[in-house]
């Protein structure tokens, strides 16, 4: 019997990885440019890390965790998330007495039992950011430009950046206290999710997905509104500073994340293309996570993005294809195949792109081949060209051949500027 993969599970094809690896390396490439450096962290955690910091009564950490128990009885959990396993690595390591600010960014699957939907599986990949021992406004500004400017980078359709302000210790029991009060006055109309869990978690009621749930408690009070003066002055210069850059995200008061840790400055990414739920990543500030896991009082802020909603969201998947090869060798006979592997080994030592036909091809089926991986030259290698030492060289685009053009010592500098300089120029242009 056929074994397939596992539901919410899935194969990148090499089609695809092509892109996941255009955009990753753009990732790479401005995370660099942002001074931020990659930490790899491992898949496994211990549960209690996520239920610690994630917080108990949320959707990951009560229904959609992979937890297991190994076989020495401890609790593990196929990490859901990376902030909680980059912060437990923080403290682990004291990274804070090497630097007074750690700024970290990560790559790599995440684990989350969720209903299988479009770009939505249930081992998906983040991109994410850290930036931790920096409370001041600019820092938050910075990780928002350097999502603009990814987005930018990977001209993701329609990509809108949405903001808010969380408040903090100071101001949030005000503010929790009067939402409890409208909660209670509207428990009525509430969903049996919000109405079960509304008194430990009462900002759940923001981000509840029922419609019509979400449209009874459209006047519930807003934490913007309930800021204290230090936390609405960071709001204000947040985007002030943002604003000086051109960047203006949209304001959107309910939106409160997921997780129980973000404080202050929260945003998510919307984009175009991804359907109903068309979040493409986010993120915020989580002054109070890292001394939860047992580190020193620093403040942080960061975000993820799910690459394959990533891969669904680009606008121009073309600028991610790979490169095909250079030249295709295609050997007539066994002492042309043996040559031929030689020189391919060759090339491809000089840093080269070289493919070569398997054994026992026909030459007419060796330029079907080549034709369907893409390479611009094929390079045949028969008993005349063993002969002569030269090979033939076939201009696919053209449908050209040069016999014997190209010596067959020829050193790999000499090849491509060989074929740099067959007589393109006569080709007429293809309709
Ligand atoms: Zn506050
Ligand atoms: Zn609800």
């Amino acid at each position: 019997m056929k074994i397939t993969s596992v539901k919410g599970f899935h194969d990148v094809l090499p089609d695809e990885s092509a892109r996941w690896q255009w955009i990753e390396q753009q990732a790479r490439d401005l995370f660099a440019r942002y001074a931020f450096a990659e930490i790899r962290l491992p898949i496994v955690e211990r549960t209690e890390l996520f239920s610690r910091s994630i917080g108990e009564t949320t959707d990951i950490v009560e229904k959609e965790m992979y937890t297991f128990a190994d076989r020495d009885g401890a609790s593990l959990t196929l990490r859901p998330e990376g902030t909680a396993s980059l912060v437990r690595a923080y403290v682990e390591h004291a990274l804070h007495q090497h630097a007074a600010v750690s700024k970290l960014f990560y790559l790599g699957p995440m684990f989350r039992r969720e209903r299988p939907q479009k770009g939505r599986l249930r081992q998906f990949a983040q991109i994410g950011v850290e930036a931790i021992g920096r409370e001041d406004a600019a820092i938050d500004a910075e990780v928002l430009l350097l999502l603009h400017d990814l987005l930018a980078a990977l001209r993701v359709r329609g990509a809108q950046i949405e903001l808010n302000s969380l408040g903090c210790a100071a101001c949030r029991p005000a503010y929790r206290a009067a939402l409890l009060a409208y909660a209670e006055a509207h428990r009525a109309v509430l969903c049996e999710n919000c109405g079960r869990r509304v008194e430990r978690n009462p900002l759940r009621l923001l981000d509840c997905k029922d419609r019509a749930c979400r449209e009874s408690t459209a006047d519930a009070p807003v934490t913007l509104e309930y800021l204290c003066v230090p936390c609405r002055t960071h709001f204000d210069t947040v985007r002030a500073l943002l604003a000086r850059e051109d960047v203006r995200p949209r304001l959107n008061p309910r939106m409160v994340r997921g997780l129980d840790y973000y404080c202050r400055t929260a945003f998510e990414v919307v984009a175009e293309g991804l359907g109903a739920q068309n979040a493409v990543g986010g993120g915020g500030r989580y002054d109070g996570l890292i001394k939860e896991l047992g580190g020193p009082d620093s403040p942080g802020i960061g975000f993820a993005l799910g690459v394959e909603r990533l891969v669904l969201a680009v606008a121009e998947p073309d600028a991610a294809r790979s490169s095909p090869p250079e030249v295709f060798v295609a050997p007539m006979g066994s002492a042309a195949e043996a040559e031929a592997m030689h020189l391919t080994h060759r090339w491809r030592g000089d840093g080269m792109r070289v493919e070569i036909a398997s054994g026992g091809r026909s030459l007419k089926s060796q330029m079907r081949l080549a034709d369907k991986v893409g390479s611009p030259y094929v390079l045949i290698l028969g008993e005349d060209e063993l002969a002569a030492c030269a090979l033939t060289v076939r201009d696919m685009v053209a449908k050209q051949d040069f016999p014997r053009a190209i010596g067959l010592s020829s050193s790999t500098a000499a090849l491509r500027e060989a074929l740099a300089q067959l007589p393109r120029s006569t080709v007429e242009p293809r309709a």
